[in-house]
């Protein structure tokens, strides 16, 4: 009877955590409903490994399972608590890199049980389980090295000739060792040569990549988890791993694409190019023109006098925290009469959505929030565009500069406003390490220092002029 119920209700409880965590995505596609998506997928995880302690499979393991469940947490509880917002996408590189290893570990475990004759497995389930390993193998190693360097412990991208036919060679051997374990009875030796080069051959893809390229490689590896985990999953007849990797799989391809395009990129182009190496570089387009400051005051009354103005916020605002004092600047303006809109780069910050969340968590309305293709064509009858801490984003040399290494990637189109008012510290360089031809155009002016001081200041001399 007992074994009759689990029989059921594992398998329904696993049904219900993946259509929660299915609706939990769906959810995080507004930012309306984003926080209830990111708790609803919480809930659907908690549900999914509570489940499995009444796996049958499982009983001879709950202390094993209570440990691993007790310092992944931990970890995950304090690491997530004092990540700064603008190191997120260190995390996001790390938790994403576990899940790569974890479905590496499950391939790992069925294939020894394999070579070991401890489990019989079919062809299907052989080829999921070495397919799985490979991809979670080049993830865990991957997503480490794209950690690293964005952390700035891997400071350089590292290329060297040859690179592209070693790594094919790699790449060739550890397929080879994965048919040789699929068809031939295998030895330890050979899957831990097969784990180990899956292993070198994610280092090998990966340090060649450079900075600018890493939240696309971040998402790619991403999607390699998901499709990992799909795989185990098969492996292990979890519905709700496959389901769930299947899921992130396919969400993190879409973004994967939606990223690479918002940089104007290929997915090849990135992983085989090199562009990165743009932040080692320098740019050496055509820079006429000279840089013109302006100060706060003078920028103050432009703002207050100005009947429209299109704030454009970038990495910066995140590293000031300006946006709270950003937010009230604006209901300074509003309160004048001014239209005051935010434009958003799909790519503005350090990773996707980014300023959304900050934006929101200083309680600026949706409405006033808009995409790079739904305000461009604002931004000529515009009066200012406030540009904070941003940079790539904005670079006409995007548009105008085919020498460019960023040269077709869409821009937020502020050179085209009336006036345009960048906000930063000094003449530093946005992530992708290129001069920025915004800066020496004719109707823009430089408003240096702190994002949040500025704007601080901006609010002061706006309710000065009564
Ligand atoms: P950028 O990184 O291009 O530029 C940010 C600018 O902010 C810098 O030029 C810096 O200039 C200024 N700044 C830094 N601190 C402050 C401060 N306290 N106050 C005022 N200004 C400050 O930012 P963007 O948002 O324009 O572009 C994002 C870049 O990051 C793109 O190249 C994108 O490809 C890349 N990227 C995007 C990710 C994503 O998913 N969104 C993830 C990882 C990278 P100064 O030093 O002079 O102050």
């Amino acid at each position: 009877m007992m074994s009759a119920v689990i029989e059921f209700v594992v398998p329904l409880a696993y049904f219900l955590a993946a259509v929660m965590l299915i609706y939990g995505l769906k959810a995080m596609s507004s930012p309306v409903t984003a926080r209830r998506g990111i708790v609803l997928s919480g809930w659907a995880m908690a549900v999914a490994v509570a489940v499995t302690f009444a796996h049958p499979k499982v009983s001879d393991h709950y202390g094993l399972m209570l440990l691993a469940i007790g310092t992944g947490g931990l970890a995950a509880w304090v690491s997530a608590r004092r990540v700064a917002m603008t190191d997120m996408p260190q995390m996001i590189a790390l938790y994403n890199g576990m899940g790569g290893g974890a479905a590496a570990a499950i391939a790992a475990v069925e294939l020894l049980k394999l070579i070991s004759g401890e489990v019989v497995l079919d062809t299907v389930t052989i080829v999921l389980a070495v397919l799985g390993g490979i991809i979670g193998a080049v993830a865990f190693s991957g997503s480490l090295i794209a950690f690293a360097k964005l952390q700035g412990w891997i400071k350089k991208a590292w290329r060297f000739g040859g690179q592209h036919v070693i790594n094919t060679a790699v790449f060739a051997a550890v397929l080879g060792l994965g048919i040789y374990l699929m068809v031939a009875p295998a030895s330890p030796a050979v899957l831990a040569a097969f784990f180990g080069l899956a292993l070198v051959l994610g280092v090998l893809m990966t340090i060649p990549i450079g900075g600018a390229d890493m939240p696309v490689v971040i998402s790619l590896y991403n999607a390699l988890t998901g499709l990992a985990v799909g795989f185990e999953g098969y492996v292990l007849q979890n519905p709700a791993m496959m389901i769930a990797g299947i899921v992130v799989g396919a969400a993190g391809s879409l973004l994967t694409q939606l990223m690479a395009r918002s940089m104007n990129r290929s997915l090849a182009n990135v992983l085989f190019a090199g562009f990165g190496q743009a932040e080692e570089e320098t740019q050496g387009g055509a820079l006429t023109g000279e840089i013109k400051s302006i100060d706060a005051t003078d920028a103050g009354i432009q703002l207050a006098y100005a009947e429209k103005v299109i704030i454009v916020p970038g990495y910066g605002l995140a590293v000031a925290q300006a946006q709270h004092k950003i937010w009230e600047l604006c209901e300074l303006l509003a309160q004048r009469g001014v239209k005051v809109s935010f434009a958003i780069h799909p790519v503005a910050g350090r990773m996707p959505g980014h300023m959304n969340v900050l934006l929101a968590e200083a309680g600026v309305p949706y409405d006033m929030i808009h995409d790079l293709e739904d305000i461009n064509a604002q931004f000529p009858t515009t009066d200012v565009a406030l540009v904070i801490g941003a940079n790539d984003v904005v670079n006409p040399a995007a548009r105008k500069d085919t020498s460019s290494p960023i040269y077709g990637m869409p821009i937020l189109d502020v050179d085209k406003a009336k006036n345009c008012i960048v906000v930063k510290r000094g003449q530093g360089t946005g992530f992708s390490g290129i001069e920025n031809l915004l800066f020496f155009e004719d109707n823009t002016r430089m408003l240096y220092g702190d994002a949040q001081k500025v704007a601080q200041q901006l609010i002061a001399d706006v309710k000065a002029l009564g």
